[in-house]
C-alpha cells in the first residue's frame, strides 16, 4: 500500500474525549473514527488489524473443529420470548418494531437463533458434537459507553455454540474451546491469564474469562501466589477465618446507644465522625426482589457480591432499593438503614456472626446505633456467604496469599448446560431411539476489544506498537526524500520485491518532511521499518528498525528483503 493513496488521517493532538492510551492511539493512528456514542467506523488501518485477529481466530476454530455460519442481525421477539430474555434481558436490548408493528431486537448474542437452527436441523445423536460459530455485528445498548471499541454499543463479536449428546461431551467441547481460546490469545501476542467466571455456588467451575493484563483494564482479577487459583473479584471465593462464632458472654454486650449522625451516610463517613474502624460497622443494604424486598448485612469494609445474593435468593431479578423503598422499609433516608426492627428477611454474611457491639444505622434520620448485637437486639433470617473477595483475602484451595491484578475481559466461555434447549425444545434421538435434550456451550470473544486490549498492552509515548501476528502491515519503507532518485528508486523495488514475496507493506511515498514521517512511523506503530536515506545507500546499506526493542540494524540493500521476512517469522512464530 502506498501511505499517498491511502487512508490514514493521523492526529497530533490527543482527543480529549478519549481517557485511555488505546481509545486515544486508535484515533491518533487513524484507525478509528466515532460516528456517536459507543458507535465507530474502522478506517482502513484499523480494518486490517481487525481482520488479522479474524483470521486468527478463523484459523483456530478450523483446527478445533468449529464451522462457520453467519446469523441475522435483527431478531424477532417470538424467539427472546420462548427463553423469557425478551422479558430479562433489560435495557442492553435495543427493540424496535418493523412497518406491521412487530417486535424485533438487534442480537446482543445469539444463543436463541442458533437453538432455533439447532432445534430444526439436529435430529440424531450422530449430528453431535457440533460446533457453529460467527463473526459479527453485535449490538447492546451500553448504559456507558467507553474508552472506544473497547466497550462500544455497536461491536464485532465472534461468537460460537457448542451442541453434546450430554453433559460430559459438553466439557470435552468445553476444553476444546479452551485450549483454542488460550491459543487465540497467545498468536495475538497477547500477555493474558485466564480465570474463573462463575462461583462454585452455582455448581462447578463452566465458565472462564480470558483476561488481557493492563492497567487500564476495568476487571480485578484475583489470583493465588501458590497454587493455580484465579479468577475474576466478582466470582472469587476465599478461605473464611475460623472466627465464625462469637463469644456469648452477655457481660461483652455494651448497652445500646443511639447517636446523632447529622449527615453522615457512607462507611467512610459514619466511620471518621464515631472514629471507629469500619470492621465495627455492620452495613444494611435493602434490595428489591420479584419476591419482595430483603435487607442484606455485610460488615463496613466488605461488599455485597450480587451474584451470590442472587444464587442464594435464586432469582436474577435483584436491584438496591430505590431511595422511596427505602424510606418505606426503614423510615429513613438512605445512608441510615439498620437491621432492627425490619419486618422483611434479613440476610447476613457469615463474618457477621462474630461481632459484638457494632454499630447500625438507626432507621431514623441522622441517627445511627452504638453496641448492637445479634440476638439482643434483633434477629438474622439467615446468615449466608455474601460478600465479594476482599484485599488479603486467601486462596479458597490452598489458603496462600492472593495478588491482585488488573485485566481487560477478551473472550468468555460458558457451559450453558440445558438452559436454551430446553426452553426451546431442542432434542435428538439417541442410540436407543430415546428423546433427549441437547446440551450447549458458547463462547464469545470481542474482536475489537482483543485490538484495543492489545494496544493497551502495548505503546509507548510515540505511538502504538503492534505484535507482529495483528499488526495492520508488517514493514514500513521510509524513504527520506522521495525527491532522491537514488532513495526513491530503491524504496519503489524493495517496496515491489517485499510485495511479491508476501510481506504486508506499506510505503510512506509522501513528500513530507522526515521529522512528520518518522512521527507517523512511531504513531502507527508497525513493527519494522525500512529506512532509506542517502548516506547509507550510498554504502549499499539500508536500516531496520524495530519498533519494539528500537534495536537498529544497518544491512546490506540485498539481504534487506530476506531479512526482514526472517525478522517477521521468529516474531510471528514467537
Ligand atoms: P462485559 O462484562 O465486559 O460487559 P460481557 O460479559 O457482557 O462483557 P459477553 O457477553 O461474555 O461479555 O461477550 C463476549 C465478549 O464480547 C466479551 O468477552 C468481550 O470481549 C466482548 N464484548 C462484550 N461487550 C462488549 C462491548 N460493549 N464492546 C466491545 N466488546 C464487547
Ligand atoms: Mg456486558
Amino acid at each position: 500500500m502506498r501511505y499517498s493513496k491511502y487512508l490514514l488521517p493521523t492526529l497530533k493532538e490527543i482527543p480529549s474525549e478519549a481517557e485511555v492510551p488505546s481509545h486515544q492511539l486508535m484515533l491518533r493512528a487513524g484507525m478509528i473514527r466515532k460516528l456517536t456514542s459507543g458507535i465507530y467506523s474502522y478506517l482502513p488501518l484499523g480494518l486490517r488489524s481487525i481482520r488479522k485477529v479474524e483470521g486468527i481466530i478463523r484459523e483456530e476454530m478450523n483446527r478445533a473443529g468449529a464451522i462457520e455460519v453467519l446469523l441475522p442481525i435483527v431478531l424477532p421477539a417470538e424467539l427472546w420470548q420462548e427463553t423469557h430474555r425478551w422479558e430479562e434481558y433489560g435495557k442492553e436490548l435495543l427493540r424496535f418494531k418493523d412497518r406491521h408493528n412487530r417486535d424485533y431486537c438487534m442480537g446482543p448474542t445469539q444463543e436463541e437463533v442458533i437453538t432455533d437452527i439447532a432445534r430444526r436441523e439436529i435430529r440424531s445423536y450422530r449430528q453431535m458434537p457440533i460446533n457453529l460459530f460467527q463473526i459479527q455485528t453485535k449490538f447492546r445498548d451500553e448504559i456507558r459507553p467507553r474508552f472506544g471499541v473497547m466497550r462500544a454499543r455497536e461491536f464485532i463479536m465472534k461468537d460460537g455454540y457448542s451442541f453434546d449428546v450430554d453433559e460430559k461431551n459438553a466439557d470435552e467441547s468445553y476444553q476444546k474451546m479452551y485450549d483454542a481460546y488460550s491459543r487465540v490469545f497467545a498468536r495475538c501476542g497477547l500477555k493474558f491469564k485466564v480465570v474463573e467466571a462463575e462461583s462454585g455456588l452455582i455448581g462447578g467451575h463452566f465458565s472462564h474469562e480470558f483476561m488481557v493484563l493492563a492497567e487500564t483494564g476495568e476487571e480485578i482479577i484475583v489470583s493465588c501466589t501458590h497454587c493455580s487459583y484465579a479468577a475474576n473479584i466478582e466470582k472469587a471465593e476465599f478461605k473464611r477465618s475460623d472466627r465464625t462464632s462469637r463469644s456469648e458472654d452477655p457481660n461483652l454486650f455494651k448497652p445500646l446507644q443511639k447517636v446523632r449522625t447529622p449527615n453522615q451516610r457512607t462507611v467512610e463517613e459514619v466511620t471518621q465522625f464515631l472514629s471507629v474502624s469500619p470492621k465495627e460497622l455492620v452495613k444494611t443494604l435493602i434490595f428489591e426482589t420479584d419476591k419482595g424486598p430483603i435487607a442484606a448485612l455485610v460488615r463496613g469494609d466488605h461488599e455485597i457480591n450480587e451474584k451470590k445474593l442472587k444464587a442464594i435468593l435464586g432469582t436474577e431479578n435483584l436491584q438496591l432499593a430505590s431511595e422511596e423503598t427505602v424510606e418505606e422499609i426503614t423510615h429513613a433516608p438512605k445512608g441510615f438503614a439498620g437491621p432492627l426492627g425490619l419486618s422483611i428477611p434479613v440476610l447476613a454474611d457469615l463474618d457477621i456472626q462474630s461481632m459484638v457491639n457494632f454499630v447500625t444505622g438507626g432507621n431514623q434520620k441522622d441517627a445511627h446505633l452504638l453496641h448492637v448485637n445479634i440476638g439482643r437486639d434483633f434477629h438474622i433470617s439467615q446468615f449466608v456467604d455474601l460478600r465479594k473477595f476482599t484485599q488479603g483475602d486467601r486462596c479458597p484451595l490452598c489458603g496462600g496469599e492472593t495478588r491482585w491484578d488488573k485485566g481487560i475481559e477478551v473472550g468468555h466461555i460458558f457451559k450453558l448446560g440445558t438452559k436454551y434447549s430446553k426452553a426451546m425444545g431442542a432434542a435428538y434421538l439417541d442410540e436407543q431411539g430415546k428423546e433427549r435434550i441437547i446440551v450447549m456451550g458458547t463462547y464469545g470473544i470481542g474482536v475489537g476489544r482483543t485490538v484495543a486490549a492489545a494496544i493497551e498492552q502495548s505503546y509507548d509515548e510515540h505511538g502504538i506498537i503492534f505484535p507482529m501476528p495483528i499488526a495492520p502491515f508488517q514493514v514500513l519503507i521510509l524513504p527520506v526524500n522521495m525527491k532522491i532518485d537514488l532513495i526513491r528508486e530503491t524504496a519503489e523495488e524493495l517496496y515491489r520485491i517485499l510485495l511479491d514475496e508476501g510481506v504486508e507493506v506499506l510505503l510512506d511515498d509522501r513528500e513530507e518532511t522526515p521529522g512528520v514521517k518518522f512521527k507517523d512511523a512511531d504513531l502507527i506503530g508497525i513493527p519494522l521499518k525500512l529506512t532509506l536515506g542517502e548516506r547509507n545507500l550510498n554504502k549499499g546499506l539500508v536500516e531496520i528498525k524495530k519498533r519494539r526493542t528500537g534495536e537498529v540494524l544497518l544491512i546490506k540493500k540485498e539481504e534487506a528483503v530476506s531479512g526482514i521476512r526472517e525478522m517477521i517469522r521468529m516474531e510471528i512464530e514467537g
